[in-house]
């Protein structure tokens, strides 16, 4: 089964076609990264503006790319939430205008679902069950995932999710954004020790987070100085914000490992592009006895690869989840233990 998939829920427009035999054929993304930097964060508005400028070029590309035609194509696949209403609203009318310009059945998928499931794009995919540690720009929840469409919610961040958290730092460090991989990459050169940040619920007796109060800490560190930090000192400030991140991922990884007794771990979002967590999770999993995974490097981030999985692993299990009704709404605000 051959399907299209596309996604558009915040900041990037990617588009790809999965089958279920011969796996991912092509894919292609578009970030808006640079045309969003200049305002520090996100602007909802240029966001879907520029989704229906990329979309139907990135089409074409990988139309080319995979040497397919729409007829080849058996089902269509799109983000309908969470995520920014006017960027999705962009993808869902685009999934459904093509389906029934081609007769194709349209599927809406859960963007959760999506990052949960792109490890299984890899080549060393993960058997089900595991326990999902997604760590994104908007979410930081445990789950366990019994099977496609089984997610039961462990813990959860109760404020900042991880990626946010690491944006904020990022803007409090005067650092590039997006922030995750320019504090990280800060920290590498930081020394180890040199700033010691508390590890929020650490030692809490459940699987949530909570990282408001990191960030607070960067702040206060920042303030105690009367002049802006030289180069070496942001760097040993990043490095203890990134050791005390890494440590409460994985503290609580360990955790939701033994309470489920499940052997498998799998890392998705964009977060688990960090190479300090992988670093750190690989030697919990040699050290507790479970196996880690995750996603390619270039899948961590928002793709349309992980929704066209998602759509083609659905309609496989559940073949009547494909409509041609193209009525379409998209959900914002979605629970993914809901689903
Ligand atoms: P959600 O999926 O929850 O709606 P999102 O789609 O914005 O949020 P992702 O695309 O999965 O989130 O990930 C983006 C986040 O990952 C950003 O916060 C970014 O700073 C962070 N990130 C990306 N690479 C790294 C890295 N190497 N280290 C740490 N954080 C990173
Ligand atoms: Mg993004
Ligand atoms: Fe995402």
């Amino acid at each position: 089964m051959l399907v299209f998939g596309i996604e558009s829920s915040c900041d990037e427009t990617g588009l790809a076609f999965y089958d279920t035999e011969r796996g991912l054929l092509a894919h292609a993304l578009h970030s808006q990264i640079d045309m969003h930097r200049a305002y520090g964060g996100v602007v909802p508005e240029l966001a879907s503006r520029d989704h229906i400028r990329r979309i139907l070029p990135l089409l074409q590309q990988i139309l080319q790319q995979a040497a397919i035609t729409p007829a080849q194509i058996d089902a269509i696949a799109f983000t309908q939430g969470p995520g920014l209403a006017g960027a999705l609203l962009v993808g869902a009318s685009v999934a459904n205008g093509l389906g029934l310009a081609w007769d194709k059945p349209v599927l809406g998928i859960h963007h959760l679902e999506g990052h949960l499931l792109s490890p299984l794009l890899a080549s060393t995919p993960p058997a089900f069950p595991f326990v999902a540690l997604l760590v994104s720009g908007g979410h930081t929840q445990l789950m366990r995932v019994t099977d496609i469409g089984n997610y039961e919610m462990l813990g959860e961040t109760l404020d900042d999710a991880a990626g946010e958290a690491f944006d904020k730092t990022a803007k409090l460090l005067g650092l590039d954004y997006p922030g995750g991989p320019a504090v990280s990459h800060l920290a590498l050169s930081g020394t180890p020790g040199a700033v010691t940040l508390p590890r929020p619920m650490l030692h809490s007796k459940d699987l949530d987070f909570s990282f408001s109060g990191l960030k607070t800490a960067v702040l206060t560190h920042l303030k105690q100085s009367d002049q802006p930090l030289q180069e070496p000192a942001k760097a040993d400030l990043a490095h203890g914000f990134v050791a005390a991140m890494v440590d409460v991922l994985t503290a609580k990884s360990i955790k939701a490992m033994k309470q489920t007794g499940l052997a498998r771990l799998v890392v998705a979002g964009g977060v688990g592009a960090n190479q300090q967590l992988r670093t750190a999770l690989t030697a919990a999993a040699q050290q507790h006895a479970f196996e880690v995974y995750y996603p390619d490097l270039a899948l961590c981030t928002d793709n349309g690869a992980m929704i066209a999985l998602a759509g083609a692993l659905r309609l496989q299990r559940w073949p009547e989840q494909a409509r041609k009704q193209y009525a379409f709404t998209v959900r914002p605000r979605w629970d993914l233990a809901a689903i």
